[in-house]
């Protein structure tokens, strides 16, 4: 099977901080990857802004290192190189005075009926006065998008803060907030599988589910980062956004149409639905240690004092007629064992067993999507173990990626952003977070972090390389479950 590509209409990108880390590592190869698989068509344009003084000439060679460093050398070739970097010119600007706005007008020739996507890839404390100023040098139109990342606030008031600071020059309609995760191909799937299979939804809920895990663990630390994060840490960072999306697509109801306000809609419903975490037994908050010799999280960030977390596992209620008393553990941190996110549905245990005790003992069914790093969705069985030694069960793997059916092993996984990118320039936001998801978002959170504050004690330590505090795995084992391995 060759994958289908519907190439978009032109388009016309400006991306606000095209030389910093985002737009090299990201945004550039997957727009160079677009190009390549046929999607982003001629006349498309590209358009670099940033502070640094540089002509076209100058940011296509940052963008070309860019290719050479993030793009795989089997999808590299000269022509689409060639014809890639064309496609960008660069504009000198500084957001946060009047220079090089002028100059972005005249790069932008008129729009023409052509989507105008302004990607705003600096820090958000920019975000503000760029919605201003595009707004105010003319270069929006009703047609034009805007793109912006996490962090989207640093608690509910910041949250609102933002929302409107772009509400006053955007309609919601023409914002996208980004996050990743949802890109991901796998978890498309996971709409598929849930959406457009009869088989799983009579399961899904209190009855037949017994818990739901949701483990996004990093091995790596801060990685130069240590003052953004350490005034964010695990809570604000992850669990706020990528962990609760996550949650949202596993316990959310059926829209009744793939349409992004419809998606959106249920997903809200979902966080308005969780029940606040007032038992301090239910949220574990950690932060790595020195070990061997490799420097600890106060270290990393040089903020001896920190309490910060690099850590936090928790234990999450759904409270509506389809979760009831199912639990939802989330945990997510830095430094672990290895770099593996994953959703699990665990299903209850048949409810009783046929088999004499000595044939073993049938496990629960696990339905696992496998975000990374190797994306997938699996199912757990229990089957009897071939040969003729009698009835013993063992345990197997249903692999649900149908690899073969698809020929989906030679297809290359696409990256996240290509989605999300050709995704803004569609106007299809489905797989993109409304405003008041982010702030029902930041509600949950926030009485989280304020009841941290007011106790004013400090995470516990764990070491790196491990699964995280031991406290983390008693969160499960109390309840007399047990935490998937953190393991590729
Ligand atoms: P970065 O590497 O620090 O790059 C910042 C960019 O902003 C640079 O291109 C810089 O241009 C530009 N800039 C700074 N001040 C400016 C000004 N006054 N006028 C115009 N341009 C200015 O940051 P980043 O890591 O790419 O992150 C960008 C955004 O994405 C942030 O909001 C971040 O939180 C978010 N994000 C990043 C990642 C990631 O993986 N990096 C992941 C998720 C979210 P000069 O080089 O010319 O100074």
């Amino acid at each position: 099977m060759v994958a289908r590509v519907v190439p978009v209409d032109p388009f016309d990108l400006v991306v606000f901080g095209a030389t910093g880390d985002l737009a090299r590592r990201k945004l550039i190869p997957a727009l160079y990857h677009r190009l390549h698989d046929g999607q982003m068509p001629e006349g498309a344009r590209i358009i670099a802004a940033a502070r640094r003084d540089l002509d076209d000439e100058g940011y296509r060679d940052i963008a070309s290192r860019a290719l050479d460093e993030f793009v795989e050398a089997a999808a590299l070739d000269e022509k689409t190189r060639d014809r890639f970097l064309r496609s960008i010119g660069y504009v000198q600007v500084d957001v946060e005075s009047d220079d090089g706005w002028d100059a972005l007008a005249k790069a932008l020739p008129p729009a023409d009926g052509r989507p105008r996507v302004f990607y705003l890839s600096v820090a958000p404390r920019h975000f503000g006065i760029i919605a201003e100023k595009v707004h105010r040098a003319g270069l929006s139109d009703s047609d034009s998008r805007i793109v912006i990342e996490k962090p989207l606030g640093h608690d509910l008031a910041s949250a609102q803060e933002l929302n409107d600071c772009f509400s006053g020059h955007f309609e919601e309609r023409q914002i996208y907030r980004i996050d990743h995760y949802l890109g991901k191909e796998t978890v498309q799937n996971l709409m598929a599988l849930r959406f457009a299979n009869a088989l799983f939804e009579p399961l899904w809920n209190a009855r037949h589910v017994d818990h739901v895990q949701i483990t996004v663990a990093e091995k790596v630390g801060v990685e130069g980062r240590g003052a953004y994060y350490d005034e964010m840490g695990a809570m604000r960072d992850m669990a706020q956004n990528h962990l609760l999306q996550l949650l949202c697509l596993i316990a959310m109801e059926p829209p009744a149409r793939l349409e992004p306000d419809e998606v959106r809609d249920e997903k809200l419903k979902v966080l308005r639905a969780l029940a606040p975490l007032t038992d301090p037994e239910s949220v574990v908050r950690g932060q790595y240690a020195r070990t061997n010799g490799s420097p600890s999280y106060t270290e990393d960030v040089g903020h001896p004092g920190s309490r910060t977390e690099s850590f936090v596992a928790l234990k999450a209620e759904v409270a509506n007629w389809r979760w009831s008393g199912v639990p939802f553990y989330l945990r997510t941190g830095k430094r672990l064992r290895t770099r593996v996110s994953e959703i699990a549905v665990v299903f209850k245990e048949a409810p009783h067993s046929i088999f004499p005790p000595a044939s073993g003992r049938a496990g629960n069914n696990v339905l696992a999507i496998r975000l990374q790093p190797d994306e997938g969705i699996t199912l757990g069985m229990t089957i009897k173990e071939p040969g003729p030694g009698g009835m013993r069960l063992t345990s197997a793997e249903l692999d649900m990626t149908f690899a073969d059916t698809l020929g989906a092993t030679k297809l290359r996984m696409p990256d996240a952003y290509e989605r999300l990118v050709m995704d803004v320039v569609r106007g299809d936001q489905t797989l993109f977070m409304r405003g008041d998801e982010v702030e029902a978002a930041w509600a949950w959170i926030d009485p989280i972090i304020a009841l941290w504050d007011e106790r004013g004690d400090r995470p516990i330590s764990y070491d790196q390389g491990s699964s995280g505090p031991e406290d983390a795995l008693m969160l499960m084992h109390r309840d007399g479950r047990r935490w998937r391995e953190i393991a590729v």
